[in-house]
């Protein structure tokens, strides 16, 4: 499927200050160099729990971790069946992790930078140096003449290096037999290669306090870009002003961009009652933190009520959305003002709708409701360079691994994210799993419907189209 950018690749690095830079000047005056990534590209810092588990799924298949303490990692989420992450270190895409739902196990997938922070000690293959250069650039299969070692734990369809004896990589590829089979053969294809282009890819230890330096002018105007705007978009349009904070990092930047253009502004905080309690935490900790009022929605019990009459919400009906938050909202503000002005934190990199999306709107859901937001143009790492800069209090769902803030249920989130919750917030699932077990009882439906989430697709009618522009 092809998919283009949301907006421009703002990914470079500086190879003086080995450190990510979102622009083409480092901040130490040095032109930066372009880091080629799949689109849509909305790259992210990687948490110290999504590198433990990326040196986990690699440390089960090659034998060793891929990150080494102490480098920057950037993940940039791909497009795929359910849940892909391309890892960026040194400047360069060093591997990707892939989630297979059904077999609900991670593959690890590297590139050839790779090799420049492990070396494989299982699922590898040594070729004979005569083969390097048909192997290395045009991407040759590795064939059983040229075969000197294929490591013993090696299966059909497993990732391998391709080695060459002096322990130099020259290429990945998938193995087309195991090493078993291998062991016999005297002709046909052992790995199928990765075609790769070269990379530059300078490996070095350094701090998001580092990365932070570098890009520190171009924070700057972003910054003055977005306080600007909501400046603009106020004396323009005068009405009663507040930020929608849903706990979630945009939301975060976009009231810390608020406060230096206006000041204290109220939080408006649709609650759904099925949030994380990291994120009504986050909610009351920046609230005390800078003084905030906080004007919420009360919904709690109606999720329950549409759940027993409607069944579960699901990618293709998401009525949760229009009944937990869209109606709640308008409602609130019909009866506190009439008419409001608020600054969401959508930004044009999270889906290609939003792409489209003006920075100033109206939802035809909620009329009464002005909304603008001044990160429009941001990257998910713009949004984390900013807040560490700001040192605000950032919710701590980001750091478990869970990369997108709603609902604890949400049916767009993929399967991998799903288990996740499964697995670390049992509470919060029981309820859940409770409730879909009722349904399914109720309608005779079979077990795989709850064991397998087939709940989250219905698949039997026209999709509905809700609103899901505001209050993410
Ligand atoms: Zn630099």
């Amino acid at each position: 499927m092809y998919r283009s950018f949301l907006g421009k690749n703002h990914l470079h690095w500086c190879d003086v200050c080995k450190t990510p830079v979102l622009g083409k000047k480092c901040g130490c005056g040095t032109p930066t160099r372009e880091v080629v990534l799949t689109p849509p590209g909305d790259i992210r810092p990687a948490f110290e729990d999504d590198i433990t588990h990326i040196n986990q799924v690699y440390r089960e298949h090659f034998g060793v971790d891929l990150i080494p303490e102490g480098h920057l990692v950037i993940l940039n989420k791909v497009p795929d069946i359910d849940r892909m992450e391309e890892i960026i270190m040194g400047g360069a895409v060093v591997g990707a992790i892939r989630f297979y739902p059904d077999e609900e196990r991670w593959e690890a997938m590297p590139r050839p930078p790779a090799a420049l922070y492990m070396s494989p000690s299982m699922r590898y293959v040594v070729v004979d140096p005569g083969a390097e250069t048909s192997i290395q650039t045009k991407g040759a299969s590795v064939l059983a003449p040229g075969l000197i070692t294929i490591e013993e734990h090696v299966e059909d369809g497993d990732q391998v290096f391709i080695m060459i004896p002096d322990g130099r990589c020259i290429a990945v590829g998938r193995a087309k037999v195991s090493a078993k089979e291998a062991q016999s053969m005297e002709r046909g294809t052992i790995v199928r290669t990765r075609k790769t282009k070269p990379v530059i890819c300078v490996p070095a230890k350094r701090t998001w306090e580092d990365a932070l330096a570098a890009n520190e002018q171009i924070l700057t105007n972003i910054e003055e870009e977005a306080i600007d705007f909501v400046k603009r978009t106020m004396e323009t349009n005068p009405l009663p002003a507040n930020v929608s904070y849903s706990g979630g990092k945009d939301s975060l930047a976009t009231l810390l961009i608020v406060m230096k253009a206006a000041g204290k502004l109220p939080l408006l905080f649709a609650d759904t009652g099925l949030e994380f309690k990291e994120t009504y935490e986050n909610v009351q900790t920046v609230a005390d933190y800078y003084g905030l009022e906080v004007i919420r929605t009360e919904t709690a019990s109606r999720f329950w009520e549409v759940m027993e009459e409607e069944g579960p919400p699901a990618v293709d009906a998401r009525w949760c959305c229009s009944v937990c938050k869209l109606h709640p909202i308008k409602a609130l503000i019909e009866e506190r003002w009439g008419e409001c002005l608020s600054f969401i934190g959508q930004r044009k990199y999270e889906s290609f709708k939003r792409m489209k999306s003006p920075r100033v709107w109206r939802s035809h859901n909620i009329p009464c409701q002005l909304s603008a937001s001044p990160i429009q143009h941001w990257t998910a790492l713009h949004v984390w360079l900013y807040i560490f800069r700001e040192n605000a209090p950032y919710n701590v769902l980001y750091t478990r691994r869970i990369d997108r803030i709603g609902c604890f249920m949400c049916p767009s989130s993929d399967w991998a994210t799903l288990r996740l919750i499964t697995r670390d917030y049992p509470d919060e699932w029981k309820r859940w799993d409770d409730a879909l077990n009722q349904y399914k009882e109720k309608h005779n439906l079979p077990d795989v419907w709850v064991e397998k989430a087939l709940w989250r697709v219905r698949g039997d009618e026209e999709e509905v189209n809700d609103d899901e522009s505001s209050y993410t």
